[in-house]
């Protein structure tokens, strides 16, 4: 098993870098991880014996309004208590996915299928019919601006419009993850997830080759099987010449072709000389924090984003993992990650309506800040090719390519050729570090080789 990387270093949406001052340690890309820890695949590898340590905040989520925060908190009942009048309605609407967060994680994630056990049947069914409505539809049931913001804000994880179908399963998934295995990070940065698969990967006799970026299938070695890491716009320009030989591959291509993106990202990190001054210091007791006041206020956020918009006051996704990890900063000093969406490909500076958005819930921000460092959709694309146009999301999550990402297919790991595979966040369950694209990959491309059919994969 080899492993071919384009960069000097590993770890793709994974990876840590002094990007503003010495002893400053930011995550260029990920940075909080439900989904790492919640991963059926990671849960399985000995990553802490790879030096992999999460840590966890005390509180997964703070999501401050104008009149003080709304805190995720992990025991259901307390976030519950907390939203008052809409205390009911949450556990209503949350408990279910929680409580059935193992057949969501193991059952729902990965390539579509319907579970047959009968308990997990009407667990999926369930989650289902709330799962498929919009962020809006579900956040009506909530009186309070405290409920409807909390949701709001773990929905436009979706990066689609929240007024949209679909919309409304990010913010489950989002809430029950914070209740089920919180919203821990990896002690010293994201690298360290990359760095302790990298570990295990050669323990087991695995090879990784760094500095070979790859322009056509033909510059690898033959193999049995390929898996790519990779949009599937790059693997149209990778392997479309390879794939068009194989008989029913023209509707596979154009699928491919067809493929849309979601809107980008612009993301700003800084290193400060003091903790964020927030005005409701509750918000310090969490690493990540949603930034963009009401439901209402978030929505249009959103909906600019999504429909070529600039928005002039953006959702912020902000964390602040110096706070409960020491190696990050130098004693006393600390490192903010931010970013919001933006249309795909913008080119505008965002950086003081980020500040600003900051400034709104920390009065005095701005004096803490020592440097800054910034990065546009175009940067992020030339950081890695698969974020095309700053989309960090592997392409658009909506109903109409949600269920059939990259194309219609029973497999959708699956190529035209047998020896092709993509498993990249253009595949089910989509982006994020979970590992579950490879994985669910992986066991497509054996059971191709066992089926006739040494393994490459561009990671
Ligand atoms: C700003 C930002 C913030 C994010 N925040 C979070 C977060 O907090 N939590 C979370 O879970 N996820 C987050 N994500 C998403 C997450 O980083 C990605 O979904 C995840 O990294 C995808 O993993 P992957 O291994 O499939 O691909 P990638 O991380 O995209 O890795 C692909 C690798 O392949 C290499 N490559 C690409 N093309 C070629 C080629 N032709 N030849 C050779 N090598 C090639 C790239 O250099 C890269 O190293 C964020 C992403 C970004 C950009």
């Amino acid at each position: 098993m080899q492993v071919i990387e384009g960069e000097a270093t590993i770890g793709g949406g994974c990876r840590s870098a002094e990007l503003t001052l010495p002893g400053f340690v930011h995550d260029i890309c990920s940075a909080v991880h439900p989904l790492g820890r919640g991963s059926p695949f990671f849960s399985q590898l000995p990553l802490d014996r790879h030096g992999l340590r999460w840590i966890d905040p005390p509180v997964p989520l703070a999501h401050p309004l104008d009149d003080g925060a709304v805190l995720l908190l992990r025991d259901l009942d307390e976030t519950a208590h907390r939203l008052g009048a809409d205390a009911d309605t949450y556990r209503d609407l949350v408990g279910p996915a929680v409580r059935n967060w193992d057949v969501i994680i193991n059952d729902l994630t990965g390539p579509f299928r319907i579970p047959l056990h009968p308990r997990k049947l009407l667990a999926a069914a369930g989650f289902g019919v709330r799962a498929l409505q919009s962020l809006t539809g579900l956040a009506s049931r909530f009186k309070t601006k405290a409920a409807r913001a909390l949701l709001a804000g773990c929905g436009a994880h979706s990066m689609i419009g929240l007024t949209e179908y679909l919309s409304g399963a990010f913010g489950l998934i989002f809430l029950a993850s914070g209740h089920s295995v919180g919203w821990p990070i990896p002690a010293g940065g994201s690298q360290r997830i990359a760095d302790a698969l990298a570990a295990h990967l050669e323990s087991l006799g695995g090879t990784i080759v760094l500095g070979q970026r790859i322009t056509s299938i033909d510059h690898l070695e033959p193999a049995r099987g390929v898996l790519f890491d990779i949009s599937p716009r790059q693997l149209l320009e990778i392997a479309g010449g390879r794939l068009s030989c194989w008989r029913g591959s023209g509707l596979y291509l154009r699928q491919l072709r067809r493929f849309r993106q979601g809107p980008g990202v612009f993301k700003l990190d800084l290193a400060l000389d003091g903790p964020i001054p927030w005005r409701d210091p509750e918000v310090l007791r969490a690493a990540t924090v949603h930034l963009g006041g009401t439901l209402e206020e978030i929505v249009a956020s959103e909906a600019a984003a999504t429909n070529g918009r600039i928005p002039e006051s953006p959702f912020v996704l902000l964390a602040q993992c110096s706070l409960f990890d020491s190696s990050r900063a130098p004693a006393g000093r600390h490192t903010v990650w931010a970013y919001c969406h933006v249309p795909n490909g913008a080119t505008v500076d965002m950086t003081e309506r980020i500040l600003t958005q900051i400034e709104r819930f920390a009065p005095g921000f701005r004096d803490r800040i020592l440097a800054t460092s910034k990065l546009t959709p175009a940067d992020l694309e030339r950081y890695n090719p698969n974020n095309l146009g700053g989309d960090i999301g592997g392409g658009r999550s909506d109903i109409g390519q949600f269920f059939t990402r990259p194309a219609w297919r029973l497999d959708p790991y699956s190529t035209p050729d047998p020896g092709i595979f993509l498993c990249s966040a253009s595949t089910p369950p989509g982006a994020g570090v979970h590992g579950l694209c490879g994985w669910y990959a992986a066991r497509s491309a054996l059971r191709g080789i066992l089926r006739g059919g040494h393994g490459t994969q561009i990671a």
